[in-house]
């Protein structure tokens, strides 16, 4: 049996995402408060009921991505409700009575699973209507569990709505979807709601360490933590994962290399610097290519996309000096650039879990990315826009091509007119200043890399009187601009760009 069927959680402990477990244990506290209709015979006994007035609610809704446990959870309820064995006082159910038994067998008369999909219309839901009346047959409470209940029609909603309103003390309804905004607010709102996320690595590795333990595996912390770091997110998928290493280890000790090794990311370091490169130099073909080649060697392209996006984040840190990574180092992307990048992978990374085509998404960005040479000399040293796109991207592209076409002279005068903005008198307002520190950073970048980056930390506070001001908050920073070297750089530069010799002054902002 499938390890995720195997070890499919059967009481709250079990349960691995740890809000579920929290929730449900505070909910079902009131549980043995539900007995129908409450005994108000003496004044003392309605006191206590009133005292006792919260029980459990009668229709749940568990919302989230697929492979988080939502079944399962509904299962556990639906047992709690009707075990023989539960004590008072006690939430779990005991797992051994024929009630736990046939639930979890999935053949109890009294608690059903519907698949939304396949029932979704008026008349499945009148015919529900209609059994909901009848008593249950053998256990205390009937328990309508609806899978995909989002998948139901209007007219189905609004036929179990008026069940839901004034259901009969009997029943217990239990809708799980993935899809959440697709269920009308009046049902959501007759529901006790749970929304889950996605499981935090702790929370799969927890899982992964019950199954391992469950099935006696040999298997090292690390293995267990990268497992986790796949599964991206899913029980699911994370218990897929492992039983598929077992296989492969046949009782061997499992251990983090061995998985890399036979999910094919073993080569993912040189893979990743690989595809920056080509993206950098903006080769179109050779960037498919490899793309095509992590398919036909089975790399996970929503791995790959994660991998890619880490990269850039260490590039975004040595960009602002805080990082001196000597990975990439022939990989010079601006911030600009970064941004896009990063934005449009993510949005790959998001488009990969439900694409068809698995890697398509993927050279999609690619194609866009690396089609639009614009990109380096027109952003050049002067905005960077709040969030650019590549649609934006391309856009501004086509407006700027489209000129060009109509008067070849356009660019060349729009390059002018940016240059000479910052060569002429240099007004004193933030713009300015930010302008002229963006080109002090382009041009000083080629020469020497970290500098650049430390300038980036850096604001101009004044220029004039044959004096510029530097302005940084950290102390590094000042030291590293003020070592003899950097500094005569940082004075040539500053020369070269306003066509005036200045005095560099560099603060410490208190
Ligand atoms: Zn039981």
């Amino acid at each position: 049996m499938a390890y995720y069927l195997k070890y499919r959680p059967q009481k709250i402990a079990d349960l691995d995402n740890a809000k579920l477990r929290e929730t449900l244990g505070a909910v079902l506290k009131g549980i043995d408060n539900d007995n129908g209709s409450p005994d108000l015979s003496t004044p003392v006994k309605q006191a206590n009921s009133l005292a006792n007035a919260r029980s459990v609610p009668h229709a749940f809704l568990f919302t989230g991505p697929k492979g988080l446990g939502k079944t399962s959870t509904a299962r556990i309820i639906a047992k709690i409700v009707n075990c023989e064995n539960r004590k008072k006082g006690d939430i779990e159910p005991c797992n051994v009575c024929e009630s736990c038994i046939s639930i979890t067998k999935g053949n109890n008369v009294d608690v059903l699973e519907i698949d939304g999909a396949s029932n979704r219309g008026i008349d499945e839901i009148r015919d529900l209507r209609e059994k909901i009346k009848l008593a249950p047959v053998s256990s205390k409470k009937k328990v309508y569990i609806i899978d995909e209940v989002h998948m139901l029609t209007t007219e189905a909603f609004n036929a179990l709505l008026k069940t839901i309103e004034e259901p009969p003390s009997h029943v217990m309804f239990i809708f799980c979807t993935t899809e959440p905004q697709k269920v009308p607010a009046t049902i959501v709102s007759r529901c006790f709601h749970i929304s889950l996320s996605l499981a935090t690595p702790e929370e799969l590795v927890r899982s992964l360490q019950r199954i391992a333990d469950g099935e006696k595996l040999s298997i090292s912390k690390d293995a267990l933590s990268f497992i986790a770091e796949l599964a991206d997110g899913g029980f699911r998928d994370g218990s897929k994962i492992l039983e598929e290493m077992a296989m492969l280890a046949n009782g061997k000790e499992i251990t983090r290399e061995f998985v890399a090794e036979r999910y094919n990311v073993s080569d993912i370091d040189h893979l990743i610097s690989q595809f920056l490169q080509n993206l950098y130099e903006k080769k179109t073909k050779e960037s498919l290519t490899l793309i095509g080649e992590l398919v036909t060697q089975g790399v996970d392209i929503k791995y790959f996309i994660n991998q890619l996006l880490q990269a850039l984040h260490q590039l975004l840190l040595r960009e602002m000096g805080l990082s001196t990574t000597e990975k990439y180092n022939d990989i010079k992307f601006s911030l600009n650039e970064i941004q896009i990048l990063a934005n449009s992978l993510q949005q790959a990374y998001r488009d990969t879990k439900f694409a068809v085509v698995a890697q398509l998404p993927l050279e999609m960005i690619t194609v866009m990315w690396c089609q639009q040479e614009e990109v380096k000399v027109e952003k050049a040293p002067f905005t960077i826009s709040s969030k650019p796109t590549m649609e934006t991207l391309l856009k501004k592209e086509k407006n700027l091509k489209v000129k060009s076409i109509l008067n070849p002279e356009v660019k060349k005068e729009e390059k002018k007119e940016e240059t000479a903005s910052v060569q002429g008198e240099l007004p004193e307002n933030i713009d300015s200043l930010t302008a002229l520190l963006e080109n002090i950073i382009y041009k000083v970048k080629p020469f020497n890399h970290s500098v650049a980056g430390v300038l980036r930390g850096c604001t101009i506070t004044s220029i004039g009187n044959g004096q510029i001001v530097f302005q940084t908050a950290y102390k590094f920073h000042k030291e590293k601009l003020m070592e003899p070297k950097t500094f005569d750089t940082l004075a040539q530069t500053i020369k070269e760009v306003t066509g005036k010799e200045y005095k560099v002054m560099i603060e410490l902002k208190q």
